[in-house]
Parts: structure tokens; sequence; C-alpha cells
């Protein structure tokens, strides 16, 4: 196995990583720049990559220039790499496409692996049609396919609607958008949003866009369950309280796509893997990594930026890879100037406008107990190993009282995805049932490789 030594490496090519690499590269280090995609730029960039740079919001027209500025031979790198692992010292193990793996040994490493979705079960979410209101963006704007003839997307937050107007523009029908949050919650956003009127702006186009493509929009409603015989038919939705219990009537409304949408959660694999102290914040997403004001974390040598420590948005993910990026110039003995450290502070002074800004996003993509507690018994958790609420529910009431010993219990976790998919949801339904402190447990651990890699690979190529 080969062993590449470098200044930095980053883990993540967003605008977090992507804002970081600029700074170092700037100051003449060696910095290598990992990404499982194909094309860098993260998920906020990659559906813009192509595109010109008018038009979109100003952390979508920043990205895009450090996307343009980074030579036409690294932005088509012939191969993506995964990061499989992070060991002591900082040692990462990489692979390509081509499964070939690579040691790095950095002397400072970046974390900004980014963020997922957060999923919620509901009966019938496992049908054929029923997706995740990234993946429904993904579709139309990254492969041009729409998600669905005729679509309702429904859970909390501003995904939910970004991937209902993204289907719409693209000319598919959206049926409705049922929205958790109630008019309070939505008031006490639009307050928060005065402060940012390009967002304001942002969430008014996709509301007037669907309202004049003919889309029912509603507040606190929920979906109940989705239901066809193989594949999405129809969804069975009802008005719902401030906690999430269904109120009124239940109505169905005919779809062969339901995007659902509950904000989004930290990749913290390998952060954790590299033993980061990690912190729980609600208001930003849940389970984050900790760090200092200059973004170091409790391991030294290894900085986090972007939305694994806090779910933000694009502009705090710039922020903060531009402050890791200086972070990182100051432990590898370089002194700032006096301008590198006004900018500093001025980049603190932002950072604090965009963490509130996330935390009046996440606000609205609250998950009220009513839709956890609600989950039949017969609805599967966990996908990979089929795992149903109702032998969760079980194992708790016999004794089962952390993550873990469900892990071992039931197996849940242990498929292919690893918990990705039904880790936070495991450690909400845990905490409400054993009606413990409101912070659920921490993610599972992980090990290496954290993605799916050959023995050969790992064994360092085919032998001779
Ligand atoms: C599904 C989804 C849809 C979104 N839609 C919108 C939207 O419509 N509008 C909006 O304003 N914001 C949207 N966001 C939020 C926005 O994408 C983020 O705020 C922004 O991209 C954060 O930047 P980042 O650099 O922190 O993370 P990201 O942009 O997520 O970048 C993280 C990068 O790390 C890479 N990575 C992760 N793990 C590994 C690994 N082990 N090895 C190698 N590479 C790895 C990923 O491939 C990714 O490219 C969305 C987020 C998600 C998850």
């Amino acid at each position: 196995m080969d062993t590449e030594h470098c200044d930095v490496a980053i883990c993540g090519a967003g605008p977090a990583g992507l804002a970081a690499a600029t700074v170092l590269e700037r100051a003449g280090l060696r910095v290598r720049l990992l990404d499982e995609n194909i094309q860098p730029g993260g998920q906020l960039l990659r559906h813009t990559a192509k595109r010109a740079s008018g038009g979109v919001d100003r952390a979508r027209r920043r990205g895009l220039r450090m996307l343009d500025q980074r030579t036409a031979k690294e932005r088509q790198r012939p191969s993506p790499q995964r990061v499989i692992g992070i060991f002591p010292d900082r040692e990462i193990l990489a692979a390509d496409a081509g499964e070939h793996v690579i040691r790095l040994k950095p002397r400072a490493v970046i974390l900004a692996t980014g963020a997922r979705e957060r999923y919620l079960p509901f009966a019938g979410w496992t049908l054929p049609g029923v997706m995740g209101a990234g993946a429904a963006q993904i579709l139309v704007k990254t492969h041009g396919v729409l998600p669905a003839r005729r679509l309702v997307a429904a859970g909390a937050g501003p995904l939910i609607y970004a991937a209902a107007a993204d289907t719409a523009t693209a000319g598919g029908r959206v049926a409705a958008v049922l929205d958790q949050a109630g008019w309070q919650d939505q008031w006490r956003l639009a307050l928060a949003l005065c402060r940012r009127p390009a967002k304001m702006l942002e969430g008014a186009a996709y509301i007037i866009r669907l309202q004049l493509r003919g889309c029912r929009m509603r507040c606190g409603w929920r979906v109940r369950s989705a239901e066809g015989r193989g594949r999405l038919e129809q969804v069975v939705v009802s008005r719902s309280d401030a906690q999430g219990f269904p109120t009124g009537a239940a109505m169905t409304i005919a779809a062969d796509g339901l995007a659902i949408g509950w904000g989004l959660v930290a990749n913290l694999d390998l952060a954790s893997q590299a033993g980061c102290r990690l912190a729980h914040d609600a208001r930003l997403g849940g389970w984050v990594v900790d760090t200092d004001q200059d973004l170091a974390t409790s391991v030294p040598g290894i900085y986090a930026a972007g939305e694994v420590t806090g779910i933000g948005g694009g502009a705090k993910a710039l922020v903060e890879g531009e402050l890791a990026a200086l972070g990182v110039l100051t432990y590898l003995g370089g002194s700032l100037g006096r301008q590198a450290e006004a900018r500093r502070r001025r980049l603190n002074r932002l950072r604090r406008g965009e963490l509130a800004l996330g935390r009046a996003l996440a606000d609205a993509s609250r998950v009220p107990p009513g839709v956890l507690s609600g989950i039949p018994d017969d609805t599967v958790i966990c996908r990979c190993e089929d795992v149903t609420m109702g032998e969760i529910r079980q194992a708790v009431f016999t004794g089962a009282d952390s993550l873990l010993s469900l892990k071992r219990t039931l197996r849940l976790g242990m498929g292919i995805c690893q918990g990705r998919t039904c880790g936070p949801i495991v450690a909400d339904v845990l905490a409400l049932l054993t009606r413990g402190p409101h912070v659920p447990e921490p993610p599972w651990g992980t090990r290496a490789p954290i993605k799916p890699v050959t023995l050969e690979a790992l064994a360092g190529g085919p032998e001779t």
C-alpha cells in the first residue's frame, strides 16, 4: 500500500472543505482534498456545479467561484476517494473507485464530512415511491429524473419545500406539501429570517412557485401512513397538534411519490472513529463534533468544519472552512499576520450569525414526540436487519436500556448501512421509551472500514 505525506488532509469537498482548501493552498501548504463523490462541491454545490454562477444565493455563488478556481485537472479527478478509516496519529486510509487503497500521513486533518437526511418511520415508509426529500432533490437536480408523476412532500423544515419546488419546476406535479410545524412555528421562523432577506426570498420563491402550480400547502399536518399494493398509491394524512399527535379525521391523497424530510443529522463516523469528543445540541441537529473557537476538536491536529459541527447551512460551512484553515495554520506553527487575525475575528462574528440561523431552521424541523410514539409495532425500523418497532419496544420492556444493548439483542444497525439510517431513529425512540433525559445517547461508534471496500484492496492490492 502506498503511503503519501502531505500537510493537511481534508475529508469532504463540500463548501466547508473547499473553503479550507482554498486558504491552505494559498498559504503554500500541500493539501489533499478527499471526497467520495465524483464531483467536488458537496450537497450544496453539486447540482449547481455545471450552471452559470448567476441566479443562485450568495453562499452558492462563493462556493462556485472556489470550484472554478481549482484547476480543471483536480475537478475532473479520475476517481472519487472515500475515506474508510482514520487511526491514531492522524493516519488516514482512503479507497478509490478502482479499489486502490492509499495511506495518508498528514500533519493535520480537517473533518468536513457534512450531514445526511434524518428519516422517521411510519406505516408504509418502506414502500417503493417513499423517499427522503433530499433524495427526491438529487433525482431532479443531478440526474434530471422526476421522483414521481404526482408527489406529496411532508415532514418539517426547509428541505421539503426545496424538494417540492424543484420537482414542480422540472415539470412534476406536486399534489401537496404538508408541514408538521404549525403557523406559530412558521411565524417564528419568518421573524428569524427577517435579518436574512436572501434566505427569506429563497423560501418565498419556493412557496410562490408551488402555489402557482396548484400545490396544496398545509401547516400543522402530517403523514399517518403510506399505502399501496407493491408501491405507493396513496398517502393518508391528517391535522396534528404541536406535539405531533394526529387530530381530526384522516384523508387520503393519491400519489406515486412521497418525499419525507425531517432536517439533517451530522455525519460523525470519522470524527467518532478519530476519538473526537461529541456534544449534543438539539437546536443544531443533535450530536455534533465539539470544537473550540478555532474549530479544533478534542484530538490534537484534527479540526472540524461545516455541518459536522452543527447543522447550519452553506454559508456557515464556508465561514467554518476558512476558520478551520486559519486554526490549522496556527497549529502547524505559522503565525497569522494582523490581517489574518482581523479576518479570524470577523469570521467568528459571522459564524455566530449563521449559528443563530441554523437554530431557527432547526426549530422549524423539530421532531415532536407524537411522531415517534405513534409508530405502529409492525413498522420496520432497521431496514437492513428487518427489526420492527414492536421488537424494539419488547426489548426495552425486558431490560435493554442502551443503544449498545439494543444492538446486541436485535442486531440493529449491523447491516450494510451500519446504522446510518436507523441509528438516530433508535436513539430518539429509546430516549422516549425510557423516559430518560431528553438527550438521546450518542450514535453507535464505528470501526474501519466505514465504507465498503474489498479485502484485496485492504491487503494492499493483488498478490504478485
Ligand atoms: C440531502 C441534502 C439536501 C440539501 N439540500 C439543500 C438545499 O436545497 N439548499 C440548501 O441551501 N442546502 C441544502 N442542504 C444543506 C447543504 O448541503 C449544506 O448546508 C452544505 O452543503 C454544508 O456543507 P458541508 O461542506 O458542511 O457539507 P457537504 O456539502 O455535505 O459536504 C460533505 C462532503 O463530504 C463527503 N464525505 C462524507 N463522508 C466522506 C467519506 N467518508 N469519504 C469521502 N468523502 C466523504 C461527501 O461526499 C460530501 O461531498 C442539503 C443537505 C443535504 C444532506
